[in-house]
């Protein structure tokens, strides 16, 4: 990965047309998905709809992944493949990440989507994740530093009794999917490199009801929770402004 990248008001402008593409897509899954709703489905969703908006999935082919869509289920925390024999069943949690990129700027975004009626505990997993995230993206403020994301991420997740996954962390973002700085869910206040105004951040904490270790499947990307217990996923694409940070991949 290269040095960070301070972005112009031109490059966020792209930033913004390709999470609203994210949005959009992200949206549409969404409304789609349902009990006897295959993986695959989704992803055919994924890839017609970036395709009429002009856009380009930002997963496929990267590092060899081969789709356009990472829909992970229940004690999968991310990359899960989609496939036509993978069926959402009521009460399962479906993690959808999903990125694309338009005149080679990039949007990513991430959400969990209960699938019916899921149980209490699920639930309050996903609660819980939303607002880790919710207080993670309040620390994306100039002056700061990366670490306080991390650090404000991990203390609201233990506090509710759960864990943050060490292994896949947050990113810069821009004109690559994955660029400097990585942004853990987890460590120290004060520490790391410091925000400034135009610094793009995906900021994605994965929380796990029980250990924060995970392991890979034989397919060597679907990350699973070690203990196979419940995984949550959310994830913003935030600008650092001025005046605070900007949530790109929401509608204002
Ligand atoms: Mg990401």
């Amino acid at each position: 990965m290269s040095q960070v990248v301070i972005k112009t008001a031109d490059e966020i402008s792209l930033m913004r047309d390709a999470s609203r593409i994210v949005i959009e897509v992200l949206d549409a899954m969404e409304r789609a998905a349902g009990p006897g709703v295959s993986t695959w489905e989704l992803e055919r969703i994924a890839e017609e709809l970036t395709a009429r908006r002009g856009a380009k999935p930002a997963f496929k082919g990267y590092m060899g992944f081969p789709c356009c869509l990472c829909a992970s289920i229940n004690e999968e925390v991310v990359h899960g493949i989609p496939s036509k024999k993978r069926k959402l069943a009521e009460g399962d949690l479906l993690k959808l990440d999903f990125g694309v990129s338009i005149r080679g700027y990039f949007g990513d975004a991430a959400r969990t989507v209960p699938i019916g009626k899921i149980s209490e505990e699920a639930r309050a997993l996903v609660e819980g994740t939303q607002q880790a995230l919710k207080v993670g993206i309040e620390q994306a403020v100039k002056g700061n530093r990366v670490g306080d994301i991390g650090f404000a991420v991990q203390r609201f997740a233990e506090s509710k009794g759960y864990s943050v996954v060490r292994d896949f962390v947050g990113h810069g973002i821009g004109r690559e999917l994955h660029e400097q700085p990585q942004v853990p869910n987890f460590g120290w206040p004060s520490t790391g490199m410091k925000l400034r105004p135009g610094i793009t951040l995906a900021i994605e904490p994965m929380v796990n009801q029980g250990t924060h270790k995970v392991e890979l499947l034989d397919d060597e990307w679907t990350a699973v929770t070690l203990d196979r217990k419940l995984s949550a996923h959310f994830e913003h694409t935030v600008l650092v402004t001025e005046d605070g940070p900007e949530i790109l991949t929401r509608l204002p």
